[in-house]
């Protein structure tokens, strides 16, 4: 029952939720290029990388899934 290895971290916008400790293994950074709305930036490409919602774009999300299923990860969660 050890939650010792669990260290997963969601961070939650309005309705988009990144599992953003799991894009530390992105090499593709894929969620960038999905979103032709340009809702994600990958910060610290180069170290730890991370997946954020772009300040003021969250709104634009059309919901049409295409980031959830290029993300290999399953990092992105859209409610
Ligand atoms: S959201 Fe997915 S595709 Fe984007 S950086 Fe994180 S793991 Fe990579
Ligand atoms: S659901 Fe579509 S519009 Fe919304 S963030 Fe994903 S790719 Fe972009």
């Amino acid at each position: 029952m050890s939650e010792a290895d669990n260290r997963d971290t969601i961070e939650s916008y309005k309705f988009h939720h990144i599992e953003s400790s799991k894009c530390a293994q992105c090499k593709d950074f894929s969620c960038e290029e999905a979103c032709f709305r340009g809702i994600y930036t990958v910060i610290n490409k180069d170290s730890i990388p991370k997946c954020i919602v772009v300040e003021d774009r969250e709104d634009r999300c059309v919901k049409c899934h295409i980031c959830t299923t290029a993300c290999k990860l399953k990092v992105l969660i859209i409610d």
